[in-house]
């Protein structure tokens, strides 16, 4: 199934399945449930928002070794973990506001990882039982800010820096699809979920023996080599084979 978030013609935040251009809505505030069969919305009449709200996007950096490459980073002995705040979500069309504190921002596409309920103290064997389904995501970083201060909540935590969508889908196979992103239509990243150095299940693992992974929570599970800065009125594009197109202009 497809799973959307979205703004009704009349100004409502719904959860609903897409099927072909037309979106049914759950009847209740979440993915589960019933859905109310009789109401039925054209794509082209709702806006589509950041696909899920969550208490917290756990982000892997340096996940494929040809990006701990291009970076000059050492390839990780154990998962790289940081957080993103909800205050930097966005949806698909949202723009992402080009911060004065930075000169150079950077898109980085990603798989995410939709959690369906709450997890804590997974084994690895049970961890896709966890999972709601995969959406786009792009880890929106201020690469001249990244090595000052020893960390990366402030490169990578301003306002509007995880655009997110437009979908959430739990019909690919997360360990097997393309990524690529594009600026202005010129391909930028193309890599495959297959050369993640931690995999999905492990992640969910490793993460939910620290903290409880709550419904609705995101993983980004890293980006592949060949990332790069972006210029205001930038358009970035990610795309990830089964999950559509997430499109932002950079403001
Ligand atoms: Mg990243």
């Amino acid at each position: 199934m497809k799973y959307v978030r979205f703004f009704t013609p009349d100004g409502n935040v719904r959860y609903g399945i897409l099927d072909n251009d037309f979106v049914t809505p759950f009847a209740g505030s979440w993915y589960e449930g019933d859905t109310e069969d009789s109401v039925r919305y054209a794509l082209d009449d709702i806006r589509l928002l950041c696909p899920v709200e969550f208490s917290k996007a756990v982000c892997i950096g340096l996940n494929y070794a040809r990006h701990a490459e291009e970076l000059e980073m050492q390839k990780p002995a154990a998962p790289v973990v940081f957080i993103k705040p909800y205050t930097c979500a966005i949806g698909p069309e949202d723009e992402i506001i080009h911060p004065a504190m930075s000169k150079r921002i950077d898109f980085e596409a990603e798989l995410a990882v939709v959690m369906g309920r709450d997890a804590k103290n997974v084994p690895i064997a049970d961890a896709y039982t966890y999972v709601l389904g995969y959406t786009i995501a792009n880890d929106v970083t201020a690469r001249d800010l990244q090595e000052k201060g020893g960390q990366w909540t402030i490169c990578k935590g301003f306002d509007t820096f995880l655009p997110m969508g437009p979908y959430i889908s739990d019909e690919i196979d997360p360990e097997n699809v393309l990524i690529e992103s594009f600026v202005n239509g010129e391909p930028r990243q193309k890599g495959n979920t297959r050369d993640m150095i931690f995999d999905i299940p492990h992640l969910i693992s490793y993460i939910s023996s620290v903290m409880t992974l709550k419904k609705g929570d995101v993983i980004l599970t890293g980006t592949p080599k060949g990332i790069g800065g972006m210029e205001k009125g930038d358009v970035v594009e990610c795309v990830i084979e089964g999950l559509g197109r997430l499109r932002n202009r950079n403001a």
